[in-house]
């Protein structure tokens, strides 16, 4: 299964997060807004030179739909904007690439996001198939309690970085326990492939 770890609000937990992730020899995927970016260089440069992938998860965070805000879409060069902003920001602090791999505000897209995103050089929306559910103040056990009960081959699992989640603490936990079921760890672009 995948780890993934959105990165959006504080820098909270990243640095016990890495640790953990190099200790233990596993690799991850970071959706990574542009804001944090700029405002964490050091954790960034960190999580490139650890081996881990960056998502482009935008740069201010804001609904590209309006779902989950009751705002209006944003416009195709709103879109873009958000993108390129990101992207070319992190290849600056890091040299490294954001696309293919993009993960939407709040998980909200549709056809037009879809299409939009993919113009740009997009063509991975990753999304999840467990949410930790630690940004609503679970306690560590909770969250690994998720984890299990979400165990599937294949899963891809949201963590959050942000010190109002429990997810990093959690963590040294979370990978003993899913290896001692025998599930070991990839990154999402190891089995997602582009199709055709
Ligand atoms: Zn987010």
């Amino acid at each position: 299964m995948a780890l993934t770890f959105d990165a959006g609000a504080d820098a909270g937990y990243t640095g016990q997060i890495l640790d953990t992730l190099s200790a233990r020899r596993v690799r991850a995927m970071f959706g990574v807004t542009g804001k944090w970016a700029k405002a964490n260089p050091e954790l960034m440069e960190r999580i490139v030179n650890e081996g881990h992938t960056v998502i482009n998860h935008t740069y201010t965070h804001r609904s590209l739909t309006g779902y989950s805000t009751g705002e209006q879409p944003l416009s195709y060069d709103e879109r873009a904007d958000e993108l390129w902003k990101t992207h070319s920001l992190i290849l600056e602090l890091t040299g490294a690439s954001t696309k293919p791999y993009f993960r939407p505000p709040y998980g909200d897209y549709d056809e037009s996001v879809l299409s939009d995103v993919y113009s740009r050089g997009y063509t991975y929306n990753v999304m999840w198939s467990v949410d930790s559910l630690g940004w609503k103040g679970l306690p560590k056990e909770k969250i690994t309690e998720r984890v299990l009960d979400g165990l599937e081959p294949g899963a891809i699992y949201l963590f959050h970085v942000g010190s109002q989640s429990q997810d990093g603490p959690a963590l040294p936990g979370i990978i003993s326990a899913l290896r001692a079921r025998g599930y070991g760890f990839v990154t999402v672009d190891e089995y997602l492939r582009p199709e055709g």
